[in-house]
């Protein structure tokens, strides 16, 4: 089971208490993951919002008189993605929060836009909000630090001799990002991957492996990761020449669920120019 604990929490056995005060304690301590190796990092430039990242996109207002309030999601062609509806109530700050999804899926990177549908005129304030105009980016390049994708045949995917991902150069230590969030599918070491981390991406049935880490990952089975949340470290462990990320994407169901390797340089070029 996982469960999300205050900052400073220690390793131990559980206490569960009900309302009437009663409590249990567990008989097996309970240890706390990101602790060992190191506090939730969030990686991801503050200049935009990542689906699935610790941010979320926001729009808070205040109304001076009582009005039912649209809101509009639009994107940069204008066109309406999402509304909600608000019974705004003087004097109180109302917000809105945006998951990222469209239609169940992950909205495509782009500019987006809070905005008020026509209400009474001169009902609306806004305090505070800068820019409801916000850039949104479905993945994050995961070499946060200087890098190359790589040049030669054998970096790229089927180079080689069945080489499942991208090979891309970066010094030793450089971080490394979950390029999307979701569920830690496996962590653990492998003598040709050295220690590696594969991601069940969310709101898609795609993984995200990670090869080659210069320590253990500072996730481990089962945890949730957002996107942009520090999973680890370049390195060159496992069967590695150089200090290189090895990155895979697996289609739907995953990695060795019954999906397969694609390759992942044209996403990676995407994310990479994004920045
Ligand atoms: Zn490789």
């Amino acid at each position: 089971m996982i469960a999300t604990v205050p900052l400073g929490a220690a390793d131990g056995r559980l206490l569960v208490t009900d309302s009437y005060g009663q409590g249990a304690r567990s008989r097996r301590p309970v240890r706390l993951a990101g602790t060992a190796s190191g506090p939730i990092e969030d990686v991801a430039p503050t200049s935009r919002f990542f689906f699935n990242g610790r941010r979320r996109p926001r729009f808070e207002f205040e109304v001076q008189d009582a009005a039912k309030v649209t809101v509009e999601l639009v994107d940069a062609a204008q066109s309406v993605l999402r509304t909600w509806g608000v019974e705004a109530v003087p004097g109180e700050p109302h917000r809105l929060q945006w998951n990222g999804r469209l239609g169940g899926r992950a909205a495509p990177s782009g500019t987006y836009t809070f905005r008020f549908a026509a209400t009474a005129a001169g009902a609306l304030r806004a305090p505070g909000l800068a820019e409801p105009t916000f850039a949104f980016a479905d993945h994050i390049f995961p070499i946060r630090g200087k890098h190359n994708l790589g040049f030669t045949r054998t970096n790229g995917f089927g180079g080689g001799r069945g080489h499942k991902g991208q090979d891309m150069f970066a010094r030793c230590g450089t971080t490394l990002a979950a390029a999307r969030g979701g569920r830690v599918q496996y962590a653990g070491y492998h003598s040709a991957a050295g220690y590696y981390v594969v991601i069940d991406g969310a709101a898609t049935g795609r993984d995200y492996v990670y090869m080659h880490l210069r320590r253990p990952a500072l996730v481990e089975a089962g945890q949730r990761v957002f996107t942009g949340q520090k999973i680890g470290e370049v390195g060159e462990t496992g069967r590695a020449t150089g200090c290189h990320l090895h990155f895979e994407m697996w289609s739907a169901p995953g990695w060795y669920e019954g999906g397969r390797a694609f390759d992942p340089l044209p996403a990676l070029r995407r994310w990479d120019a994004a920045g």
